[in-house]
């Protein structure tokens, strides 16, 4: 926990749009920047919850809605993890590569 740095304002990682924000999630990426989400070779890709109650996360390829079977995606270059939202939904964060 570390409430001494309350975050009043944070962009997005990709394109620097400010973006509501969430101190959990420090480099989540955009809506706008979502909507671009590729997998390695360029396929458009999404994620969405697996449960009723906002739960788990899966993906799928845009064009024709078959599995993409992984939480990783590239968005601008920049690789990317889906995960599950705490609150429900999908949050999208930038990787750093190592
Ligand atoms: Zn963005």
């Amino acid at each position: 926990m570390n409430n001494s740095t309350p975050a009043k304002q944070q962009i997005c990682p990709i394109c620097d749009n400010a973006v509501q924000p969430m101190p959990r999630y420090p480099r989540y990426v955009c809506a706008a920047c979502v909507a671009l989400a590729t997998d390695q070779h360029g396929r458009g890709v999404q994620f969405f919850n697996t449960g009723l109650m906002g739960t788990g996360c899966a993906g799928s390829y845009r064009a024709d809605q078959a599995a993409y079977p992984s939480d990783q995606c590239w968005i601008n270059g920049q690789r990317c993890c889906a995960k599950e939202a705490r609150f429900g939904g999908i949050v999208i964060e930038v990787v750093d590569d190592e």
